[in-house]
């Protein structure tokens, strides 16, 4: 694979064989500092594909037997970015015409993959649930689920759907627990509302929390 780049901001670009200036904006291969216009490095009679559309991309890509990433230097970030590729023009039309003819079905197919992370939550949900009475037996009845749904709330950031939750951890589920009861058992709210900050009203309801959390992980009452 060749990679090409398009520098800006040029003062101006000269190709090292041909001596052709170049507008700032051309596409330019860079070797060493050097810069050759693409007709002197034989790409000259590829295509510009822009990045956006993976689908055209990786077709596009698997078509043509000569390709060229295409990155643009990024003078704020100080770093080359991958804007797309260079590819043969027949091998551009005959991906394009392709992802036209199958757009429906893929878009089924992502539909069906959405449906199934769907279920897999309900799933861990109902599995996380059943490990949190398994843990606290002496929780009241179907706390587990609000718990865990809460815990598992879809693309959140709560303790339930990060990594070592997924596997169960024993510190995870008491943390979710934990939030459960400062907020549905104890003043934990109110004190907020009454204008403690988070910390002060965390620490005038903690004695409360870790009562009934140790309460409820008691067997057989
Ligand atoms: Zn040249």
């Amino acid at each position: 694979m060749i990679e090409s780049s398009a520098e800006s901001p040029p003062v101006i670009k000269v190709c090292k064989n041909c001596k052709t200036k170049l507008p700032g904006n051309a596409l330019i291969k860079v070797v060493k500092g050097t810069i050759e216009d693409l007709s002197c490095c034989n790409l000259g009679n590829l295509l510009f594909v822009p990045s956006g559309d993976p689908c055209i991309t990786r077709r596009s890509n698997k078509y043509s037997s000569q390709r060229a990433i295409v990155y643009k230097w990024n003078s704020l970030r100080k770093r080359n970015e991958r804007k797309g590729v260079l590819v043969a023009a027949r091998a551009f039309h005959k991906a394009k015409n392709e992802c036209i003819k199958d757009e429906k079905s893929r878009g089924d197919i992502s539909k069906k993959l959405a449906i199934k992370r769907e279920v897999l939550d309900q799933k861990f949900i109902h599995q996380f649930a059943k490990k949190i009475r398994c843990l606290f037996p002496s929780c009241p009845k179907d706390r587990e689920f609000i718990i865990s749904a809460h815990a598992c709330l879809k693309y959140s950031q709560r303790v339930g759907r990060s990594a070592f939750a997924k596997d169960f951890d024993r510190e995870a589920i008491s943390l979710s627990v934990r939030a459960h009861i400062r907020h549905e058992e104890t003043n934990y709210n109110s004190h907020l509302f009454g204008g403690l900050t988070k910390k002060e009203a965390r620490l005038k309801v903690q004695g409360n929390v870790e009562k009934i959390f140790k309460y409820w992980k008691l067997k057989g009452k």
